[in-house]
């Protein structure tokens, strides 16, 4: 009661327990604020609260007054003016530093350019090209290999001058060091920055983590190196940010906003989710090269139940993103890791991106699995199949072997490139499918050590030029005479 001055949701205030101090207060943000009660997160810096405790008072940031329980006015400490000036100053200096970014931003000329993520993963860099500042949504059931995926991206950004931001969301706080070790013993922790709200940590901080992780993206996409603001000669960085995953997010803020008597909407999320994912993911961006042509791109994770991605929360995340990699269980069943179904995965900006070795190939591989994709469901009863159908149904079960890949194993894009260029010349046809996943690796292997330097050339010029073409014409066929299938 009389608390009427934070009728407006959003205002920083603060509130204190016991004594009017430092050291018993606690910062929050007002969420709700109804007749008779308001509702807030509170964001433990200080000291927890424990259930049952009463806050006995509050203090009002901007009017610099404090209150006890019952609205009464009480004197503030002689030294409190200064420190909330010192506390509202630097918070007012955040938010003109953020508005001021995203003025910038919208006023960027080109919303995409031409620069790649690789992840290293070639059912994905052939495919599902992922342009930087894009953001990409990863979805599937739970245990399709999403986590890995992500992981992979960030393995495969050694060296390439990126920071990763990984938010885990929910999870056990097991699986969570299980990813910190892996990335560790691939040396990614020196680049990675490793955000955790885990099951155990209160919904706020789940609902607060992959904000978080932007806002940590974000310095490092919006300064130098120096840490002074990027510009045309201060280039900003390069960020990969991946909120695994944004489902257990949003079952954390149903949660607070459920406790704070929010009226439920569909499947009882609050009606404010889609707002809430949306700013999380508009984020992402390519800035201009006058702004440092820093970017932030993001791979937002779904867990779908038994495959339904028209229920409310994936539907939301999928009309934000840029594109999706589709993971199913049936495929991760039969073996087909990972389990990307590409034939409902896109990538709508990233093409643009595609370094030209890996975009001439692209398009048959595609084209190889479609027909594949057809021709399999048609001819499935058995019957007699004229040659030109036989051939096509090799093919496609050579290219779909081809895409297999185990987890923390990222290719460079020239080796990606050639393992499906010799698939899409007939290279593969007619080694045992059992075999394939094995002579795509001794050939690879062979090709960076047969001499001529085929590979180097290939990086080089990113491209299948006339001499790399001849070269790989005759080293494949030398290989293949001693490969024992
Ligand atoms: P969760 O829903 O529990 O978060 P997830 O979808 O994130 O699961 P992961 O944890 O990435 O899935 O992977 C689940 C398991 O699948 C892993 O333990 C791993 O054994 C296997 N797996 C994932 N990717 C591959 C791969 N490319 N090759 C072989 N096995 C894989
Ligand atoms: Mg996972």
């Amino acid at each position: 009661k009389g608390w009427k001055y934070l009728q407006k949701a959003g205002l920083p205030a603060m509130f204190y327990i016991s004594k009017l101090d430092e050291e018993h207060a606690n910062f929050f943000n007002v969420l709700d604020s109804l007749r008779e009660m308001f509702g807030a997160s509170v964001i433990p810096f200080t000291f927890p609260i424990l259930q049952g405790e009463t806050a006995v008072g509050l203090v009002d940031l901007i009017e610099k007054k404090a209150y006890d329980a019952n609205g009464k006015e009480i004197p503030l400490p002689a030294d409190a003016n200064d420190k909330i000036e010192e506390y509202m100053a630097e918070l007012n200096e955040q938010v003109a530093e953020t508005d001021e970014a995203l003025m910038e931003k919208f006023f960027m000329e080109e919303p995409f350019t031409a620069e790649e993520l690789q992840t290293g993963i070639k059912a994905i860099d052939s495919m599902i090209p992922i342009g930087r500042g894009q953001r990409e949504l990863i979805i599937g059931d739970r245990q399709t290999g999403k986590t890995s995926i992500a992981v992979d991206a960030i393995i495969n950004q050694k060296g390439k001058g990126m920071v990763c931001v990984y938010v885990a969301v929910g999870q056990k706080a097991s699986t969570v060091s299980g990813i910190v070790e892996t990335l560790e013993r691939f040396g990614a922790m020196d680049y990675t920055i490793v955000v955790a709200a885990t099951a155990s940590d209160p919904a706020p901080l789940q609902y607060m983590a992959p904000m978080v992780g932007a806002a940590m993206g974000e310095y490092f996409m919006y300064n130098g190196e120096d840490g002074k603001p990027a510009n045309a000669e201060n280039p900003g960085g390069h960020v990969l940010c991946i909120y695994d995953d944004l489902t257990k997010q949003a079952v954390a803020y149903r949660q607070m906003s459920l406790t704070l008597h929010r009226p439920p909407g569909r499947e009882a999320y609050p009606g404010d989710i889609f707002y809430l994912h949306s700013r999380l993911l508009e984020r992402a961006c390519k800035l201009s090269d006058e702004n440092g042509a820093g970017s932030l791109t993001a791979l937002p994770i779904i867990e779908t139940q038994a495959g339904d991605v028209g229920a409310f929360i994936p539907t939301n995340v999928i009309s934000i993103t840029d594109g999706q990699i589709y993971l199913t269980t049936d495929l991760f069943y039969q073996g087909q890791r990972p389990a990307v179904n590409v034939g409902i995965s896109v990538s709508r900006v990233g093409g643009s991106a595609q370094v030209k070795s890996m975009k001439s190939v692209a398009g048959t591989l595609r084209l190889d699995l479609a027909a594949y994709r057809e021709l399999a469901a048609f001819t499935q009863f058995g019957s007699d199949l004229d040659a030109a159908t036989q051939q096509q149904l090799t093919r496609g079960a050579a290219m779909t072997e081809l895409l297999k890949q185990g987890r923390y194993t990222p290719m460079s894009v020239e080796d990606q490139a050639t393992a499906i260029w010799a698939g899409a010349h007939g290279f593969l046809d007619d080694v045992p499918v059992k075999s394939i996943v094995r002579f795509r690796a001794e050939m690879l292997d062979y090709l960076h050590h047969s001499g001529n330097g085929v590979m180097d050339k290939l990086a080089d010029a990113k491209k299948f030029t006339d001499e790399v073409e001849a070269e790989l014409n005759a080293a494949i066929p030398a290989f293949k005479a001693q490969f024992i299938a």
